[in-house]
């Protein structure tokens, strides 16, 4: 069952440089990614601004591995900072996951 963490999606909203309000599903950063996932950036945003705490700390791995290349964010139609939320999302995750500062 999944979770919704309303601090999550509480914090999203004031993570510094995190911002995916744009984003409107179109699909084309996951299908020029070079790693080939599915999840992110468009799925993961979606997540964590819900709340959805079990999805986003299912992808972790993949939220660690993004080669931060910019394919994805080169070609959004709409100008999401991707990489800059995939960094919002580690350094919250660092700080909420692995107690680092
Ligand atoms: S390319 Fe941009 S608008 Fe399209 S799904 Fe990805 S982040 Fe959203
Ligand atoms: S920045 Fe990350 S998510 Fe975007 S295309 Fe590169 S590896 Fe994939």
């Amino acid at each position: 069952m999944t979770r919704v963490s309303p601090e999550l999606a509480a914090r999203m909203k004031k993570a510094e440089g995190f911002d995916a309000n744009a984003c409107f599903h179109c699909g084309t950063c996951t299908a020029l990614c070079p790693l080939g996932y599915k999840i992110l950036p468009r799925k993961l945003f979606h997540d964590a601004m819900l709340g959805l705490e079990d999805r986003v700390r299912a992808n972790i791995p993949q939220i660690f591995s993004c080669l931060l290349c910019r394919m994805c964010e080169a070609n959004c139609p709409s100008g999401v900072h991707i990489t800059d939320n995939i960094r919002s999302l580690r350094s919250l995750i660092n700080r909420q996951v692995f107690g680092l500062k």
